[in-house]
């Protein structure tokens, strides 16, 4: 009988995550401090300080506190928006009817807000040597549309994209840039924080990113005006008045004093964070290096904050996958395995791991959205893999790669035994 995790090892007792909060006490003073100054509310001391570390930690001049990263995603795009083309009508988006490029494997709240405003999302494919924005693809969409003016962009799992190389080209067409900065912060490129290169950056302190305020999320940018834009929008777009006074819509975005607490008490540990998080991706990358498999790709010159380990497995290697809309099937074999094979096998031994984001072109709601590669075809199909097709770039990662559990308080003895189970599932 072959050697399988089944025969070698108990499921872990507890819980092995993907990624969980990590509180450290500063935290709860602050949120203490909210509670006995009685400041329970969208405005106080917290989410001053708050605006202030994220702009000093990201080399922006502004941050605007909100009660999400989705949320100041929806209103980078709606700064962008107007600022292009102007106050739109009262029942129109910013973007109606314009196309936008965006990021086509990433989490869909990257540009889910395009749709808000009533634009149309045209995806962007993805290079191997980053996971992110292949900026060849998206020279050839400006040629194709040289029209967009607006390009949203994300950096997968800390790891960032290219996106110095994003910004020359979105100057050269006279495009903003509006950079999706909820994994990466604390990520640098050349030096230069995530968040501080698009025109408009967002940031998210979801229960699962490098810090946490159980929610929340800043708007970037270093104009004054914009900042100021957004606190009122967020605020239901109260004008200047003794009563409640509106020209324009509003939203209620705010963050809360309360969450601000928490994201206060977890500025000082994002370094020892991340440190955690690349001592993660150093053992999988030793663990792992006898495997037909790659980890996640750093690109020269950038330092990310190794927010999730992920892998890729070989083509060779691969053992045989199809997923429809909602399951997948695969077929074990020697030597080999996939994706559904670790994540099955991760599961059954109480570890969390995650496919890779599915990218946005082989989603329903945008199938018949187009997705431009470097050779510059338009695709507007899904699943091309399936279909027989070559696959892009993007729905190749998705086929091959997987997420692993990444929690910075998993122990190395831990962590070596969901090494072994990878293992397992090659034999
Ligand atoms: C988490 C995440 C968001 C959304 O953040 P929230 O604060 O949960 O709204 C947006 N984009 C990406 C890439 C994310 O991973």
């Amino acid at each position: 009988m072959a050697f399988t995790a089944q025969n070698c090892f108990a499921p872990f007792e507890q819980k092995v995550w993907l990624a969980t909060p990590t509180m450290h006490g500063e935290e709860l003073q602050y949120m203490t401090e909210a509670y006995t100054t009685n400041w329970m509310s969208t405005v106080g001391a917290n989410i001053n300080e708050v605006e202030r570390i994220a702009a000093e930690k990201a080399g922006v001049k502004y941050a605007v506190g909100l009660s999400c990263c989705t949320a100041a995603l929806h209103l980078c795009v709606k700064l962008a928006g107007e600022r292009l083309y102007g106050k739109p009508p009262i029942s129109h988006g910013a973007l109606e009817g314009r196309k936008v490029f965006c990021s086509d494997m990433t989490f869909d709240a990257t540009l889910n807000p395009v749709v808000y405003e009533g634009g149309e999302p045209v995806f962007i494919d993805t290079e191997a040597d980053s996971w992110n924005m292949d900026p060849a693809a998206l020279e050839k969409a400006f040629a194709l549309h040289p029209e967009v003016k607006l390009v949203v962009m994300a950096h997968l799992y800390g790891f960032p994209a290219k996106v110095e190389q994003i910004k020359k080209i979105c100057e050269a067409h006279g495009a903003l840039l509006i950079e999706d900065a909820a994994e990466a912060m604390g990520a640098t490129v050349n030096g230069r924080q995530c968040g501080s290169f698009g025109d408009y950056a967002a940031i998210s302190y979801n229960g699962n990113k490098i810090i946490t305020g159980s929610a929340g999320g800043c708007l970037l940018t270093n104009s004054l005006e914009d900042a100021n834009c957004a606190r009122k929008w967020a605020t239901q777009a109260r004008e200047n008045a003794a009563w409640y006074q509106h020209e324009e819509v509003g939203y209620n975005y705010r963050m809360s004093n309360v969450v601000a607490g928490v994201v206060r008490g977890q500025y000082p540990h994002m370094e020892e964070h991340i440190a955690q998080k690349k001592a993660v991706y150093e053992r999988y990358r030793e663990g792992l290096r006898d495997l037909p498999v790659t980890m996640n790709p750093i690109v020269a010159g950038t330092k990310p904050n190794y927010w999730l380990s992920a892998l890729i497995i070989d083509k060779e290697a691969m053992c045989p996958q199809v997923r429809s809309d909602s399951e997948a099937l695969y077929r074990p074999e020697a030597g080999k395995s996939c994706p559904t094979e670790i994540l099955e096998t991760l599961a059954r031994y109480n570890a969390e791991g995650r496919p890779i984001w599915k990218p946005m072109h082989m989603q329903p709601m945008y199938r018949m959205h187009q997705c431009v590669g470097r050779e510059g075809s338009l695709r507007c199909r899904t699943n091309a893999y399936i279909a027989g097709g070559v696959p892009d770039v993007g729905a190749d990662i998705f086929q091959r790669g997987l997420c692993l559990p990444s929690d910075n308080k998993m122990t190395p003895e831990r962590q070596d035994t969901v090494i072994e189970l990878i293992h397992a599932c090659f034999e």
